[in-house]
């Protein structure tokens, strides 16, 4: 037996086959932050086995088997939209035939429409309005509040504020305010795509800029509003960009500890300019997808949780990432448009009950939380620890 495989580490690490990962394994160990070179070797090793164990060591360590999701709705009130970013199928130019602009009656209305009870949280993210005036805003935030009390706002990425920045003709600190005061009270975590400028020219020239972006944050977290933080990957970035992108959000969180988790989002090739430019027709591969989770779970040692996008890489495969570092599976959903615009397969909403025996049966405690992350239910686990379910279809 080689010195790699005979690590006397504990038994989660053995074997060891990439000895380039022994180092690593004994920093994870005694919680040490990796370093960006370390980061590479995560992303080359042919180790994968290591690799899940690693990420699964961590996540283990700060949840146990708890995996979070919440009930939520979401909803795009606009997908009227001029930055024209590369790889988005879902925005439509006013007067297209598929564009769609709803008043602040008809967000309300379609809140009702689609209501279920023990909803929690409403997930807002859409295109940049060209003519919305900035008093729509506050009015919409207000509105849901008032017509569903208890009902969690989380809405306007980064990307958003800016815009909303611009037409308001105030700074974003005090679009934020504002917001705040009429009942937002969470930033979801889009429109960072990958902070490099090299990437971001080619996909997203005409959004907020990364050092904007990260300050639109920056200004949320002081005021009180918690945020997420997305990597949208699997198109021209290099795994380095990859990492840098991870490593200017390890940098802002060390600094204001405001972000609840962190969403890779596995590029969609369909029906967008990115995707025919590149002649790129494959969606990113399951091993590409889990080794992404990993190196998010370890290297970005602050965040607390790292998110299995069911939407974009299928519910099958975040069960199975439960084990590679993943903590949380957002949520419900009940009706998507943008992920599936460009193409993705997977259903457009999961039912509640879905979420928890999806989370069951990969072995793991379904834990019900809010937006904010407060823990809600837990849904006792039906076997015994140690052991792990058979895997069961879920749709
Ligand atoms: S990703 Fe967002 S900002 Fe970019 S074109 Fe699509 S809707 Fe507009």
């Amino acid at each position: 037996m080689n010195a790699a495989a005979s690590h006397a580490g504990a038994w989660q690490y053995a074997p060891v086959r990439d000895p380039k990962l022994l180092p690593i394994v004994e920093k994870v160990e005694a919680g040490e932050r990796l370093t960006f070179e370390e980061g590479l070797v995560l992303y080359h090793t042919p180790d994968y086995n290591t690799l899940m164990r690693l990420a699964n060591r961590v996540r283990e360590r700060k949840h146990g088997s708890k995996t979070y999701f919440v009930h939520s709705l979401r909803l795009e009130f606009t997908n009227i939209c001029y930055v024209g970013c590369t790889f988005c199928a879902f925005a439509a130019r006013k007067g297209e035939a598929r564009a769609w602009d709803y008043s602040v009656e008809e967000v309300v209305a379609k809140v009702r429409e689609k209501w279920e009870p023990g909803l929690t949280e409403l997930h807002m993210s859409s295109g940049h309005h060209p003519n919305r005036p900035w008093s729509y805003y506050p009015q919409m935030v207000r509105a849901l509040n008032e017509n569903f009390p208890g009902i969690q706002v989380k809405a306007f990425t980064a990307a958003e504020i800016e815009h909303l920045s611009k037409i308001s003709k105030k700074p974003t600190l005090e679009v934020l305010r504002e917001l705040k005061e009429a009942g937002l009270v969470a930033l979801p975590g889009g429109g960072a795509e990958i902070f490099a400028e090299r990437v971001r020219k080619q996909i997203a020239k005409n959004k907020v800029k990364a050092e904007k972006w990260l300050q639109i944050h920056r200004e949320a977290h002081s005021l009180g509003i918690r945020t997420n933080a997305t990597m949208l990957y699997g198109h021209i970035e290099t795994l380095e960009e990859r990492l840098d992108h991870m490593d200017r959000l390890r940098r802002l969180q060390d600094e204001t500890g405001g972000f609840y988790s962190f969403i890779p989002l596995a590029f969609q090739p369909d029906a967008n300019a990115l995707a025919f430019n590149l002649g790129k027709t494959e969606f990113t591969t399951g091993l590409d997808d889990l080794r992404n989770l990993a190196v998010a779970r370890l290297y970005l040692d602050n965040f607390d949780h790292i998110k299995g996008y069911w939407v974009m890489i299928s519910s099958d495969l975040v069960q199975v990432s439960l084990d590679w570092g993943v903590s949380d599976i957002d949520g419900t959903i009940i009706e998507e448009h943008i992920a599936h615009a460009a193409g993705a397969t997977s259903p457009l909403g999961l039912s509640r009950q879905k979420m928890v025996q999806l989370i069951q049966a990969a072995g793991r405690i379904p834990v019900e939380r809010d937006a904010l992350y407060n823990e809600l239910r837990v849904f006792e686990a039906p076997i015994a620890s140690g052991s792990r379910a058979p895997r069961a279809a879920t749709h």
